[in-house]
C-alpha cells in the first residue's frame, strides 16, 4: 500500500488533457485527499462515487473545493512521491517532469511516446528540430 494524492480538475471535461504538465497542474486541478492504495487502478475504484460516497459523505468537501464532481473521471490527477500521472480514456499518462527550453514542449517518458509531443532521439527536439535541452519542470508543492 502507498499514499496516493488524488488531484481533480476544476472545471471537468472528462477528456484527456495530452498538454497538462506538473507545472501547470495547479491552475486546473484541485488537491481532493490522500489515498491509501496499492495501484493507481485502486486509487481510481477507491475514488468512485460508490465507493467513497455512498452516501453523499463527500458532498461537502467537493463543495468547499469548488469541485463540480465526485467519481473521479477521465482528465482527474493522481501523484505519488513526485510522479504525477493523469487519468487517460485508457489506463494513464504520466505528466511530463522535462520541457523542452527551446519551444516548452512538455517531454513525455519514452513509453509514452505519441504524435505531436517533444522527445529525445538523436539529441533533437521533435517538435522545435534545435538541439535538445530539456529544464525540470516545477514541482507542485501543497
Ligand atoms: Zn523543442
Amino acid at each position: 500500500m502507498a499514499k496516493y494524492q488524488v488531484f481533480y480538475k476544476k472545471y471537468p471535461t472528462f477528456l484527456e488533457d495530452g498538454k497538462l504538465t506538473i507545472d501547470e497542474m495547479h491552475k486546473s486541478h484541485v488537491f481532493v485527499k490522500n489515498v491509501e492504495a496499492s495501484s493507481l487502478e485502486d486509487v481510481f475504484a477507491v475514488m468512485q462515487g460508490e465507493n467513497w460516497s455512498p452516501n453523499g459523505e463527500a458532498r461537502d468537501l467537493i463543495l468547499k473545493k469548488g469541485l463540480h464532481h465526485t467519481s473521479m473521471s477521465i482528465g482527474d490527477v493522481i501523484g505519488l512521491n513526485n510522479q504525477y500521472w493523469e487519468v487517460a480514456f485508457i489506463g494513464f499518462t504520466e505528466l511530463p517532469k522535462y520541457l523542452c527550453i527551446h519551444c516548452e514542449t512538455p517531454v513525455y517518458p519514452e513509453a509514452l511516446r505519441r504524435e505531436n509531443i517533444c522527445y529525445y532521439e538523436d539529441g533533437y527536439c521533435l517538435n522545435c528540430s534545435q538541439e535538445i535541452k530539456l529544464r525540470r519542470s516545477n514541482r507542485i508543492y501543497l
